[in-house]
């Protein structure tokens, strides 16, 4: 019998079944899904033959390209090996190899290394951690947590309840834990009239406040160093954090830097910690560690946390947490095959050349259109703030959803300029090339004039 129904196409298979991450599924009506062929280096390829670049990274995690060879042959050479396997009691040479190239990068406190498998995990163990280590080194009174509002760690309960954005956590407070919010840093409008360049962080006085009057009770502070990135890429200076090392030191509470979207070279030094001269006492890795290919985490924590667990077994002392997939073999060759190409190929030194170009382009380009606040830039991420007015830095009506029509307008012209509310932003690999950032800086210009132009 003849079938006459049209087939669906893929864009209504999906509709048909898929619920979006991040997403009002309405609004698929007008935009629906773009289904992605292949990819190859900064550019996403769609099935009908379009090509898209991809500006953003996929939400941060695409460190050196797309389907990257190296990255895919070391893939591939793993999974004739060994796919997965369970790794309490059993270990493999990835994993193994990865542990120590870590030991090798992070700042000097951190040596042992919690593998988990996404962002949120490595959060959420993070703070399980803190509350365990004090609950057994004999202050168990320290049971709460320190974060800084606009603050973003995650979705899960524990990770948003440490997080600050009402976007994303309103909602859900009645579930949440009782944290503290500490007034973050918010340089481009600064309430002390100072400049990020030039100021002596006098915003930390909130960070002092709140650990004379909660320290005692606080197990950890939770922050994302030096760029608070869903926040719409508000960047701070270093000083903030020296002060709160020092903070944290003076009142013993553990120091968490959420380096899962700023690791790996993404701020331009390969952690941003690193721009301080700090170390955390817990750090948090994940998008970037295997390149933005496999879903992999690490919870990194210093020798004093650990030996705070390691006991004769029947003590209570272990760590009982796990998730599946931790140190998966395949997540680790990537993660290794990401470490072996920032190395040879000098991706830090080069994304440093590319970025102070990109820092010039961005202010020729963007610098004189009225309704751009400010343009701010950590390593190659670069964020152009929209407002109504420069002078007064009123903000646009939010209502109006601008960074939505031209990421909308953007998509046309071919590049994937998906906002951060009012914020435009280019995170992109760290070995794009000059003429592509070209392609970028004039389609996400042309975009916004289609929106608001001059
Ligand atoms: N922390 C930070 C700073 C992040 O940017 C993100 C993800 N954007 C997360 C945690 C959560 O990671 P995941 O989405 O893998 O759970």
């Amino acid at each position: 019998m003849q079938n006459n129904t049209p087939a669906k196409s893929w864009e209504q298979r999906d509709l048909s079944l898929i619920w979006h991450p991040c997403s009002q599924m309405k609004d698929y009506e007008t935009l629906p899904p773009i289904v992605v062929d292949h990819g190859k280096g900064v550019w996403l390829y769609d099935i009908h033959g379009k090509r898209y670049m991809d500006i953003v990274s996929s939400w941060w995690a695409n460190l050196l390209g797309h389907c990257q060879p190296e990255i895919n042959a070391a893939i591939k050479a793993q999974l004739d090996d060994l796919e997965h396997v369970i790794f309490a009691n059993f270990s493999h040479r990835p994993a193994i190899e990865l542990a120590e190239q870590l030991d090798a990068i992070t700042p000097e406190r951190i040596h042992k290394f919690h593998f988990n498998d996404n962002g949120s995990s490595a959060v959420e163990c993070a703070l399980k951690m803190s509350f365990q280590f004090y609950h057994q080194t004999g202050k168990p009174e320290k049971k709460r947590f320190m974060c800084l509002s606009e603050g973003y760690h995650g979705e899960t309960i524990g990770a948003l309840s440490v997080g600050s954005m009402d976007l994303f956590a309103k909602l859900y407070k009645p579930m949440m834990m009782d944290n503290i919010h500490v007034t973050a840093p918010d340089c481009y409008r600064c309430p002390y009239g100072k400049t990020r360049e030039h100021c002596a962080c006098e915003c930390f006085e909130h960070a002092e406040k709140a650990f004379a009057a909660h320290a005692q009770e606080t197990a950890a502070i939770i922050v994302e160093p030096l760029l608070q990135g869903c926040a719409g890429m508000r960047i701070y200076p270093p000083l903030y954090l020296k002060k709160l090392r020092q903070l944290c030191d003076t009142y013993d509470v553990l120091l968490i830097a959420d380096e899962i979207a700023t690791g790996f070279g993404r701020t331009g030094t390969m952690f941003a910690c690193d721009q301080a001269d700090i170390s955390p006492d817990i750090m948090c890795l994940s998008k970037g560690l295997t390149g933005g290919y496999l879903p992999m985490s690490v919870t990194c924590v210093s020798d004093r946390i650990y030996q705070a667990f390691y006991a004769d077994y029947g003590k209570g002392l272990s760590f009982p947490h796990s998730h599946t997939y931790a140190g998966n073999p395949i997540g680790c060759a990537a993660a290794l095959a990401v470490q072996k190409i920032m190395r040879e190929q000098h991706i830090l030194e080069k994304a440093a050349d590319t970025a102070k170009w990109l820092t010039a382009e961005m202010t020729r380009v963007f610098g004189q259109h009225p309704n751009v606040g400010e343009i701010r830039h950590i390593g190659l991420i670069h964020a152009i703030e929209l407002v109504k007015d420069p002078v007064t830095k009123e903000r646009l009506d939010p209502t109006k959803r601008t960074g939505y029509a031209i990421y909308k307008h953007a998509l046309k012209r071919g590049l994937v300029l998906r906002p951060l509310g009012d914020v435009l932003y280019f995170n992109p690999a760290l070995n794009i090339t000059r003429e592509e950032l070209r392609f970028a800086i004039d389609t996400a210009y042309a975009s916004l004039l289609d929106v608001l132009p001059v």
